[in-house]
């Protein structure tokens, strides 16, 4: 019998569109009513979990076999990572932590820039629903993949015909490609940092007209100022591209900065907004399980933070883990080049819905779909938590109940 389910939550990426609707036959996916194509392969995936076996270098092993030989790696591990992170539920997220402090592992999201920043300014940051009901200037930074998403741009369509609001796009390769955008400012990459600290300098009244802008038209400087100045309530989301190269923490940070200045007159805040295909949420999960957001080391016995020296990926491509676990339904987002190849040269035990072609996992786990097979919950990308269902049986379990039968077999 046909079953139409309605304001389904999709977990494809950060955007979390809980509007979807989908149709099942009870067993499978029959049809997901969705114009997002990722959304589209999410939710197809359901149909090959069921099909996946454990297996030990490859080779097709029973659940309780794969168990214990992840137990017998990390038993001899000394120096373990715990990564991925991506795409899976806030339960999934918990027990990897937790799995992490009883093994004294170090535990890495992708958002170490993010969080380095964060840490020393703090962010403002508001909800979806503020943006669309209350902001008249909203400025994308980086975000060409947000700027061009269509369900993205429908979620801030205001219920109020009152709100009059500008959108301006500003980046390294800025172009205004779609009547969404209403100015596109061109801003060379490698000077953003001294654009922001330019435009924060004439917000406090300094006096610039001796000096040249750096990395912006003058008069788009002037013009975005007399912006920031005339309007009401200010939101940036700041995408990948702006959180590119060594000074990224620097930029955000002098972006919080910037927002503390515009906030003496005005209401401004941040949204940061992660790459497509990668989910926000194990940052909010593991501030508030370890009182860090990224790159936490158990070793000692208690969490320690450090984003230079326990970033996964710096810690995979100089070769000091000796074991890898990764969880998640994209588990390589956010690792270099050179850490996924390095993954070749360290045992791996992976845990999910899917079995990476990348590399060889010396143990695979597989797992079904919280959103899809189990219910949960995730964070979007405006920090808001929200509701996922399980509408299909499956033979697999959870990646939270993998992850808690390994830890509990310790
Ligand atoms: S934009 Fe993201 S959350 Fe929305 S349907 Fe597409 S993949 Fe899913």
């Amino acid at each position: 019998m046909k079953n139409l389910i309605e304001d389904v939550t999709c977990a494809g990426c950060y955007c979390a569109c809980d509007d979807i609707r989908i149709e099942t036959d009870g067993q499978q996916i029959l049809e997901v009513q969705t114009s997002c194509a990722q959304g589209q392969d999410w939710f197809e995936r359901a149909g090959t979990t069921d099909q996946l076996s454990p297996q030990i270098q490859g080779k097709p092993v029973s659940q309780n076999e794969a168990i214990a030989r992840a137990v017998e790696l990390i038993q001899k591990a000394q120096s373990p990572l715990v990564a991925g992170l991506s795409q899976t539920s806030t339960d999934a997220q918990r027990a990897a932590i937790a799995l992490a402090d009883h093994i004294g592992a170090t535990i890495d999201t992708t958002a170490a820039a993010v969080t380095r920043a964060l840490q020393q300014a703090g962010e403002a940051t508001c909800t979806l629903g503020e943006v669309r009901s209350r902001a008249d200037l909203i400025i994308y930074w980086g975000a060409a993949e947000l700027l061009n998403n269509a369900n993205h741009q429908q979620s801030l369509v205001a219920n109020s015909s009152e709100v009059a609001r500008k959108i301006i796009a500003m980046g390294g390769e800025c172009s205004q490609q779609t009547d969404f955008i209403d100015e596109c400012i061109q801003v060379e990459s490698q000077r953003e940092l001294e654009v922001i600290w330019q435009l924060r300098a004439l917000l406090k009244g300094v006096d610039l007209a001796e000096t040249e802008p750096v990395g912006i038209a003058e008069s788009e400087l002037q013009s975005l100022v007399s912006q920031l100045k005339q309007c009401k309530y200010i939101v940036f989301f700041t995408g990948p591209e702006f959180k590119q190269g060594p000074l990224a923490h620097r930029k955000l940070e002098a972006l919080s900065l910037l927002i503390k200045e515009i906030q003496s007159e005005r209401r401004c805040h941040s949204i940061t907004v992660p790459a497509f295909g990668e989910t926000k949420g194990a940052e909010n999960v593991l501030a508030w399980q370890t009182g860090y957001a990224a790159a936490v080391n158990f070793a000692p016995g208690f969490p320690r933070y450090s984003p230079g020296e326990y970033h996964a990926s710096r810690l995979l491509e100089q070769l000091e883990v000796d074991l890898c676990i990764l969880t998640g339904g994209n588990p390589l987002v956010g690792l270099t080049e050179q850490a996924v190849q390095n993954l070749k040269r360290v045992p791996v035990i992976q845990i999910g819905p899917v079995l990476s072609s990348e590399f060889q996992p010396e143990v695979f786990l597989p797992a079904g779909i919280t959103g899809i097979h189990f219910p949960g919950s995730m964070y979007r990308y405006d920090g808001t938590p929200l509701p996922l269902r399980g509408f299909l049986s499956t033979v697999q379990n959870s990646e939270a109940e993998v992850l808690k039968q390994i830890n509990n077999s310790l």
